[in-house]
């Protein structure tokens, strides 16, 4: 699990001096009373920090400042208490770097109608305040998350949170390297992209590390070392009975292990969120990364398979959204689809790669051919994923910027033995339907390749998106794929502008 305890959330509330001390006095005070309990509940993950009151525009601009230059600083709320001028605020919200989460509340829930006078209505006044706001951040142009409703209430702090949790896998991103184990497999166009727009977009650095690098830390990891990691598996997994005793089952479980502690080694010191593996180039390696893959992914690793980098990357923000909640977070891939009315379907698995986060059960480890690759007989986690609502998001790169494509699904039972099929797999309806989800992921252009988190919504990733600057299609249970064609082509001429 990741720690998102380590980023902050600065709680500016905005004013001016007009209003004479006494009312700036209880501003701070509530606001200060509002960052606390903000700060305490579990719903909202990081520390929400309080800042003075905004009453200026060289304070307010000296902030920004600051949050630019905060390195736990994943993003900044503003609220309006009274009003509070915006021309103030153009200098602070023209330099600040960090994501904005507008949040349109105000201290009391009810209107004291007994009580109300003059006083109150100056003191409480954000339902104009924050429209002064709101209106400098359109005019601007900036990116940001309005969270409108009663501070108090559930569904505010739970949207508050899911901004927070995108916010810190922003940071995460910021400060990260994918880390490629040889190039994107030969011919296939969806997994290329342009590695230097997603730096400017999303701050990964995308680079490339030799195999025969791990090939040699992989024949440095002795067997003692690999034996250790195999019964620690016995403690978290099943496994397959021939795989107790020594044999070729039991080699092949060790050589995973070896893989794994390489891999991890390699990550840890390239300062690596996330990696990518290919089939094509398996050089020095005795067998195709599976269950080491599955263990790298279930400790928070992003990971794409033939070279995903750009899926791998994305696993690896929606696993920093993910920390700490129910659910999982894989890499993913469509694979075949069940087409008997009524019951139409799509079955989703990779070669080996899935995170066994998504599992219903405890999953098995076991040893099979591959038949693609060449190589020896891999091991691998088997089982099938948890029944349920889940998202499918995928990142594609349009030639001169990026597309993020979502679609809500529900992951359903598998009711059928598939003996011949030993892989971890999911079976899922998408929404609205399997014919206009599958038409309407084809015309935007979505890939085979995808994250799949049962953890998280798409408003996460809607969230995330926003906050990088990237289209984000939305494909659920109101999608009409001919309606989506016209989005997509009015979308083409807002885009035009921001390449
Ligand atoms: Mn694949």
């Amino acid at each position: 699990m990741i720690n998102l305890k380590q980023y902050e959330f600065w709680f500016i509330v905005g004013s001016q001096d007009l209003y004479g001390e006494e009312t700036l006095r209880e501003v701070a005070e509530h606001a200060r009373i509002m960052a606390d309990e903000l700060d305490k509940d579990p719903l909202i993950p990081g520390r929400v920090v309080l800042k003075p009151v905004a009453k200026s525009p060289e304070g307010i601009r000296k902030l920004f400042e600051e949050a630019n230059a905060a390195s736990d600083c994943a993003g900044v709320i503003t609220w309006m208490h009274t009003f509070s001028p915006s021309k103030m605020w153009i200098g602070g919200l023209a330099v600040n770097k960090k994501p904005l989460l507008h949040l349109h509340t105000q201290f009391n829930r009810d209107i004291p109608w007994a009580g109300i006078d003059m006083d109150f209505m100056n003191l409480n006044q954000s339902a104009h305040g924050d429209r002064e706001h709101g209106y400098i951040h359109a005019r601007m142009r900036l990116p940001r998350k309005v969270v409108a409703g009663f501070w108090r209430d559930g569904e505010v702090r739970r949207r508050i949170g899911v901004w927070t949790r995108a916010a810190a896998a922003r940071l995460d991103g910021l400060n990260s390297v994918v880390l490629r184990l040889g190039d994107n497999m030969r011919e296939v166009a969806v997994t290329e992209g342009d590695k230097v727009e997603a730096q400017i977009k999303f701050g990964w650095q995308v680079n490339t590390w030799g195999i025969g690098d791990l090939a040699e830390r992989f024949r440095a990891v002795s067997d003692d070392e690999a034996e250790a990691l195999v019964k620690s598996y016995e403690a978290s997994y099943e496994l397959s009975p021939e795989l107790s005793h020594p044999g070729r089952g039991r080699t092949a479980v060790a050589e995973q292990a070896k893989i794994e502690i390489a891999l991890r080694s390699m990550l840890e010191a390239e300062h690596a969120g996330a990696f990518t593996t290919t089939f094509q180039d398996l050089h020095g390696l005795p067998q195709l990364p599976g269950l080491a893959c599955q263990r790298l992914m279930e400790g928070g690793y992003g990971f794409g398979g033939e070279g995903d980098w750009k899926q791998s990357m994305l696993v690896r923000s929606a696993k920093i959204m993910a920390s700490g909640l129910p659910g999982g977070v894989s890499f993913m891939e469509d694979y075949t689809y069940h087409f008997e009315p009524g019951r139409e379907a799509a079955l989703g698995a990779h070669m080996l790669e899935v995170c066994p986060s998504i599992a219903a059960g405890k999953p098995r480890i076991e040893v099979h051919p591959l038949g693609i690759g060449g190589k020896a007989d891999p091991a691998r986690m088997v089982f099938d994923a948890a029944p349920g609502p889940a998202v499918l998001a995928t990142l594609v790169d349009l030639g001169g910027r990026f597309r993020m494509i979502l679609n809500e699904i529900e992951t359903i039972g598998i009711e059928n033995n598939m003996p011949k099929l030993p892989v971890a797999r999911a079976l899922w309806k998408p929404l609205p339907n399997m014919r206009d989800a599958a038409e309407s992921w084809i015309i935007a252009g979505g890939a085979h390749h995808s994250v799949y988190a049962s953890a998280l919504t798409a408003e996460y990733f809607q969230d995330w998106a926003e906050m990088a600057g990237i289209e984000c299609v939305l494909i659920d249970r109101d999608t009409k794929p001919l309606r989506l064609r016209e989005e997509l082509r009015w979308g083409e001429a807002y885009w035009q502008g921001r390449r």
